[in-house]
C-alpha cells in the first residue's frame, strides 16, 4: 500500500491555491521514526511517499527514514530543493512528483516569481545528477489555464517522463469570485483542449510508435482497452493513506483537517484495517461511467455542501468529456496495438500508485 508521510505542514511558497500548507496543530512530526517502522513493518511491500507542506524542508527527516525502513520511494515537491537530495538518496527514489503548472507564467502566476525558474533549474539538475526515476510534473489547472498549451509545454522540456493535473477545486468552491457563466466558458475551452490533446496524443502514437506521457489519457485508456472497472484511482482511503504529524491517518493527504477522512492512527491501527473506512458515496455510486471514472475525489465527494451551485455537475462534465474523447480515440488505438505499432503494456501505468491522479 501507499502512505504518504507529511514531513511538516510548513512550506517554503505560498501558492493561490493553498496559501503555504495547513496551519492546524501539530506542524512536525511527533511520532518516532520506530513507531513509523513498527507501523509500516505490518506492510510487506509499503510505499513510502514524502509530503507536505514541501518535504525538502525536513530532508534530514527524510533521510533518516529512507535508511531506517524498507520501502520503493516516492517524493512530492514543489522543486525548489532538489539540488539538496544528494545522488545516493536520489538514486533511491522511483519516482518525483514535481508541482509545475506550465509555461513560466502560468506557474509563477500561482506559485510566484521565479518559481518555475528555480523548479526546471533543479529540475535538470537532478537529471544531471542522475536521477534515471520518473520525473513526473504535477499540475494544478486553474480557470484560465490553456490545457493544451501548459501540458504540450512541460512535455516538449524534455526532462518530465509523464504530466499530470488537477482541477484547483477553488473554481468549483461556493467561494469562487468568478461567475458560474465564466466557469461554464472556461470548461468548455478546456474541454475543446482536451480534444487537441488526445487527437494531438493519437497523432504521435501513430506517427513515433510511442505513446506519450499523459497520465489521464493513458490511465483511462488502459481501462478502457482492458475493460477493468476502476475504483477511486487515487486510491485514497483504498490502498493509499497519509500518515500526519502526530500519527492520525488520513484516508486523503488533502482532508486531513475533516473527520471524514481521519481513519486511525499509526499507533493502534493495522494497514490492513483502514482500507475501506472512507468510501465513495451518491452521486458517484450509481453514475453510469463511475467504473471508469471511480468517483474522481473522495474528498470532493464528501465535501459537496463546500461546492458552488451546479458545481458537482461542472466538475463531471470535464470528467465525462474526457471519457468521451478517449472512447472515441479506442478504435484507433486498437488497431496500432492489434498491427504491433504499439504493446498494450506501453499503456499500463502507473507500475503502482505513485500518486498520480488520472482522473483530474
Ligand atoms: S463523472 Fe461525476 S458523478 Fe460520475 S463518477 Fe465521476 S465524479 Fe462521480
Ligand atoms: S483526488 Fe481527491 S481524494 Fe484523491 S488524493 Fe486528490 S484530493 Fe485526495
Amino acid at each position: 500500500m501507499h502512505y504518504h508521510i507529511i514531513l511538516t505542514k510548513e512550506c517554503n511558497l505560498s501558492c493561490n491555491y493553498c496559501g503555504g500548507g495547513s496551519d492546524t496543530p501539530p506542524k512536525e512530526i511527533k511520532y518516532s521514526i520506530a513507531e513509523l517502522k513498527s507501523f509500516l513493518s505490518r506492510d510487506s511491500n509499503p510505499v513510502v511517499a514524502f509530503y507536505g507542506g514541501e518535504p525538502l524542508l525536513r530532508i534530514e527527516t527524510m533521510k533518516h527514514i529512507m535508511d531506517s525502513i524498507p520501502a520503493r520511494f516516492v517524493l512530492q515537491t514543489n522543486g525548489l530543493f532538489l539540488h539538496r537530495i544528494e545522488p545516493q538518496y536520489l538514486s533511491k527514489f522511483h519516482t518525483i512528483l514535481v508541482s509545475i503548472d506550465g509555461t513560466r507564467e502560468v506557474t509563477d502566476k500561482e506559485r510566484g516569481n521565479g518559481v518555475y525558474e528555480h523548479a526546471m533549474h533543479d529540475v535538470k539538475l537532478i537529471r544531471q545528477r542522475g536521477f534515471r526515476g520518473d520525473l513526473v510534473a504535477r499540475m494544478t489547472v486553474t480557470q484560465g489555464t490553456d490545457i493544451y498549451e501548459n501540458v504540450r509545454h512541460l512535455l516538449s522540456t524534455g526532462y518530465f517522463d509523464h504530466v499530470h493535473w488537477q482541477l484547483n477545486f477553488a473554481m468549483f468552491w461556493e467561494g469562487s469570485e468568478n461567475t458560474e457563466q465564466e466557469l461554464a466558458e472556461w470548461i468548455s475551452t478546456y474541454n475543446s483542449g482536451i480534444s487537441s490533446l488526445v487527437d494531438s496524443w493519437v497523432d504521435e502514437m501513430s506517427r513515433l510508435n510511442r505513446v506519450g506521457g499523459i497520465v489521464p489519457f493513458i490511465g483511462v485508456m488502459n481501462s478502457l482497452l482492458s475493460g477493468e472497472k476502476s475504483r477511486l484511482r487515487c486510491g485514497s482511503g483504498i490502498d493509499f493513506f497519509s500518515v500526519m504529524p502526530d500519527g492520525r491517518i488520513s484516508a486523503c493527504p488533502v482532508s486531513i483537517d475533516f473527520d471524514f477522512s481521519m481513519i486511525g492512527s499509526i499507533y493502534d491501527s493495522a494497514a490492513r484495517s483502514l482500507c475501506n473506512k472512507a468510501t465513495i458515496g451518491e452521486p458517484c455510486v450509481s453514475c453510469d461511467i463511475f467504473h471508469i471514472c471511480g468517483g474522481r475525489c473522495l474528498f470532493v465527494n464528501r465535501s459537496q455542501e463546500m461546492l458552488r451551485n451546479n458545481g458537482f455537475s461542472h466538475i463531471c462534465s470535464t470528467v465525462r468529456h474526457l471519457v468521451k474523447k478517449l472512447q472515441e480515440a479506442l478504435p484507433q488505438v486498437q488497431t496500432l496495438i492489434e498491427n504491433g505499432s504499439l504493446g498494450q503494456s506501453d499503456l499500463e501505468y502507473p507500475e503502482f500508485n505513485n500518486g498520480c491522479e488520472i482522473i483530474p
